[in-house]
C-alpha cells in the first residue's frame, strides 16, 4: 500500500519518491513526547474509500519500538539536562541496514530507510494532478488523524491545530479531486475527521 495517490500521474522516472511511501518521522514523535517507555499510539493514514482503513498501533518499550509487530531500534545521542529531553537527539535504526536515521519509509511492508527503499525525491517534472496529491497526503499526514479520537484528534494536538490543519487537508484534497476529475478518474478519499 502507497499513499493512495502513489504516482500514477506524470512521474516519469519509474523510482518511487519518498511522497510515495508512509513515513514515520523519529523527531517528531520525540517533540510531541510519543516516545516515553510504556506509551502506546495508533498510526493512521488516509486510505482509499474501497481500501480498508490503515492503522497501525505503535508500542514504545524501552529503546525500542513494535509497529505493527515489527521490532525498530532507537538510538539516543546527547546528553539530557536535569532530566529535561532538549539536549537528547534521537535516531531510528534502519531494520535494514542498521543506518542511523531520522525517517523511515513503508509501502504498507516493512519500514527501511530512504536508500534501502531506493526512494528518490520527487522532481520537478509532475503533472498539476500529481503535484496536487502530493500536498493533500502531506496535509493528511501533517493533521496526524488518531481514529480512537473525537474527530480524530490526535490527544497532543490542541484543538485550533487540528481544525487548521484538518481544513488544509480537506481544501487540499478537493483540489486532488478536481485534478483528478480532468483526467476523467474519480477518487474519493474518506477522512477520518469527516466521518468520525
Ligand atoms: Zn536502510
Amino acid at each position: 500500500m502507497g499513499s493512495p495517490f502513489s504516482g500514477h500521474w506524470g512521474r516519469r522516472s519509474g523510482r518511487l519518491t519518498v511522497d510515495d511511501c508512509h513515513s514515520i518521522d523519529v523527531r517528531q514523535w520525540h517533540r510531541q513526547g510519543r516516545l516515553e517507555p510504556g506509551t502506546s499510539f495508533t498510526l493512521r493514514w488516509a486510505v482509499l474509500e474501497a481500501s480498508p482503513a490503515g492503522a497501525m498501533s505503535v508500542f514504545v518499550k524501552g529503546d525500542r519500538l513494535a509497529i505493527d509487530g515489527m521490532a525498530i531500534q532507537l538510538i539516543w545521542t546527547g546528553r539530557g539536562f536535569k532530566g529535561k529531553p532538549q539536549g537528547r537527539r534521537v535516531w531510528f535504526l534502519c531494520p535494514r541496514c542498521s543506518r542511523r536515521c531520522c525517517l523511515l519509509y513503508s509501502q504498507g511492508g516493512p519500514f527501511a530507510c530512504r536508500i534501502c527503499m531506493r526512494l528518490s525525491y520527487p522532481s520537478e517534472n509532475e503533472s498539476t494532478a500529481a503535484r496536487a496529491a502530493r500536498r493533500a497526503w502531506r496535509a493528511i499526514q501533517q493533521a496526524a488523524f488518531d481514529v480512537n479520537r473525537k474527530h480524530g484528534k490526535p490527544k497532543w494536538m490542541r484543538w485550533p491545530t487540528f481544525w487548521r490543519l484538518a481544513a488544509k487537508a480537506e481544501a487540499a484534497i478537493i483540489a486532488v479531486n478536481a485534478a483528478v476529475a480532468s483526467n476523467f478518474l474519480i477518487i474519493n478519499i474518506s477522512l477520518i475527521f469527516l466521518t468520525g
